[in-house]
């Protein structure tokens, strides 16, 4: 069903509708005028004519020129008088020629002359040709001004439909072929945050009664191709709401306030088909901060962006629908967006680890036919970095392949093709990695975990892994800490340590170095700084030198106002240098004491990719990893420890 569409789509028709009246008409004239009153002939013979003449039987004589090379074929045609029609005829036709017509106006004159009362009436009919090209000229003389005018009044009428159209939503609107959660592999976290969601839209009227506020907007993050839309939508098919799918640059037009009501006619027509999902694709599009840029911003897109908080604002949850939108870089957000009430919900899709890849794969080679033989996780292990859509256009890659040779199934050597394919992709070139980088990668992630179980006071590693994250430029690591505001001076010491743990793994592991640590070393020194001008944990006391207009936590960039002589700076920077090297030193001696740790989980990590806590804990508790052990043994015949 698709109630937005239909009731105003019908102007064609009428316009259709009239021209036909009118030819139609055109038609009838022709012959009204030209064949007028011809129920019936009867042919007569010049001498039967002159007879009915002469007995007063014919009221009018119609001579028309039909042809012939002199001017003398002429057909003559006629009515009777009343009382004097032969049955069913009313008129009577003789073709004569020319010399003989003499003939007959000398006989009708003859009895005009007798019968003065009742003349027969003589008509000559100037000659016209009944032909084709005939009636397309009058058809084409009464009908082209009608049209004419008809086609002015609709491009008319049409314009100010266009323009009508232009304010309406573009939003398209599906309910076909539903995605289920089935078809988003891998996403386990993020598809359970979205069960609440679903019940919800399925029974609006269960969360109203007990009063609870259900978020009405769920701003999903991640890269492209990492399935965001695709999990939108299979929230609506799970859900089984119709979903409202527009990009916020549908939004953004030439023309000032379009976007703005577009807005509103979107959640309009939402509303009417509530429950239901809205999804707002590329938000940052329509959703930046205002009051960004350059010569006073957009004004368009503000506006915009105020009629969508605005409408945000304006239906209460219980409506039953929910917002959702996807963005690639929350970072660049209206502040004003993300407020409770609005996209107060966030879930970050990752990039897949190795498990997701492997099933992801799966998933989509449901429709494809692969070699039996070929084994999921071998694949997996060879593309790290693929997202969700770069693994589907891997396969529809290998799939080509394949059909282009003639063959039945898609072969590894098909994949493997195709992976290459995909990978040296200008887009992609940047996230393949060597297996020697993947192991350094894996040490200095590993050596942050390493810190982070041994030093007393670190916070606690969450997660970490290897996979590449393209926005960081670097491999994005692992997951801190709990959000917090006060630190004790230990704490920020066992942060700086752990910030320093993956380039001391580097060094004792590989003799090298790499640049992988820019981002620690940034975060370090910060930290150190900041200890020491503005928390006065050094030994220059208590002294704030530096203030700061953000917060260091949240690695906003901020202006310092510099207060203190060049002297002093050469006191901060040894401060700074002093507690960086106290801490790597730590780091270098916690490391070396747990070599086996580090040896274990970075070995782990080139394996699986991704470690959760609890799979860390387990390293470190007994050197190994069960799940992924026994899977090793159950799924997989070839050897992978090295
Ligand atoms: P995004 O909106 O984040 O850019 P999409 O949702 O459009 O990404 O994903 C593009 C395609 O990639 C999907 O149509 C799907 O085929 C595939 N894909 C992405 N993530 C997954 C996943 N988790 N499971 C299965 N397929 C996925
Ligand atoms: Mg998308
Ligand atoms: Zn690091």
């Amino acid at each position: 069903m698709n109630k937005q569409q239909g009731p105003k789509r019908s102007p064609i028709r009428p316009d259709y509708l009239v021209i036909l009246i009118i030819i139609l008409l055109a038609v009838g004239m022709y012959f009204f005028f030209t064949q007028m009153m011809q129920p019936g002939v009867v042919n007569y013979d010049e001498p039967g004519l002159i007879e009915a003449i002469n007995d007063g039987k014919i009221a009018t004589i119609r001579s028309e020129y039909v042809g012939g090379d002199n001017y003398n074929l002429w057909e003559i045609t006629g009515t009777f008088t009343e009382g004097n029609k032969p049955e069913g005829y009313g008129s009577f036709t003789i073709i004569l020629f020319g010399d003989r017509l003499d003939n007959l106006y000398d006989v009708i004159s003859l009895y005009n002359e007798a019968n003065p009362s009742t003349p027969v009436k003589l008509n000559f009919v100037p000659h016209v040709t009944v032909d084709f090209w005939n009636i397309i000229t009058t058809i084409l003389l009464v009908a082209a001004p009608i049209v004419l005018v008809i086609i002015m009044f609709r491009s008319m009428s049409s314009q100010s439909n266009r323009a009508q159209d232009f304010t309406k939503n573009r939003a398209k609107v599906s309910r076909g072929k539903q995605v289920k959660f089935a078809d988003v592999a891998g996403a386990d976290e993020e598809k359970a945050e979205m069960v609440e969601l679903i019940d919800f839209l399925k029974n609006p009227k269960k969360y109203t009664d007990m009063g609870a506020r259900v978020p009405k907007g769920v701003l999903l993050v991640g890269q492209p191709g990492t399935g965001k839309t695709l999990l939108a939508k299979a929230v609506a098919g799970e859900a089984d709401v119709p979903f409202f799918s527009i990009s916020g640059s549908d939004f953004v037009e030439l023309y000032v306030g379009v976007g703005a009501s577009r807005v509103r006619d979107l959640f309009k027509v939402a509303k009417q088909n509530a429950p239901c999902i809205i999804f707002i694709d590329e938000i940052d599009a329509v959703g930046r901060q205002r009051g960004a840029g350059m010569g006073g911003g957009n004004d368009e897109r503000e506006q915009t962006l105020n009629q969508l908080l605005v409408e945000m604002d304006g239906f209460s949850g219980n409506l039953g629908i929910i917002i959702m939108a996807a963005t690639n870089r929350p970072d660049v957000l209206d502040p004003a967006l993300l407020r409770p009430g609005r996209f107060d919900r966030q879930i970050t899709m990752q990039v897949p680890d190795q498990k997701s890849r492997e099933e992801i794969l799966k998933v989509h080679a449901r429709s494809k036919k692969l070699d039996p033989s070929i084994k999921f996780s071998e694949i997996a292990m060879r593309i790290p970095g693929f997202t969700g859509a770069d693994i589907e256009n891997l396969l529809n890659e290998a799939a080509l392949l394949a059909a282009r040779e003639n063959r039945t199934v898609i072969s590894l050597q098909d994949i493997d093709e195709a992976a290459d394919r995909v990978t040296m992709g200008p887009a992609k070139k940047s996230r393949k990695y060597t297996p020697n980088e993947k192991k350094m990668v894996a040490y200095h992630e590993a050596g942050h975990a390493v810190i982070g179980l041994k030093v007393n006071s670190a916070s606690v590693v969450q997660k970490v892994t290897i996979v590449p994250r393209g926005r960081a430029g670097g491999y994005a690591l692992y997951t801190p800490v709990e959000e917090k505001f006060n630190y004790s001076k230990s704490e920020l010491i066992a942060m700086i340590t752990s910030a320093l743990g993956g380039r001391v793994a580097e060094e004792i592991v590989f003799d090298d170095v790499t640049t992988g640590a820019y981002d620690d070393f940034k975060r370090a020194t910060k930290l150190a700084r900041s200890m020491v001008t503005e928390y006065g944990m050094s030994d220059l006391g208590p002294i704030q030198y530096e203030s700061d207009s953000g917060n260091v936590f949240l690695g906003r960039d901020y202006l310092k106002d510099k207060n203190f002589s060049d002297a002093v700076a050469l006191e901060i920077d040894k401060e700074v240098r002093s507690i960086i090297t106290e801490c790597y030193t730590n780091a270098r001696n916690v490391i070396n004491e747990h070599r086996d740790l580090l040896d274990n989980i970075a070995k782990y990590l080139i394996l699986v990719e991704t470690l959760t806590k609890s799979d860390i804990d387990e390293i470190a508790s007994t050197g190994k990893l069960l799940w992924w052990d026994n899977r090793e043994v159950n799924s997989d015949a070839h050897e992978n420890s090295k």
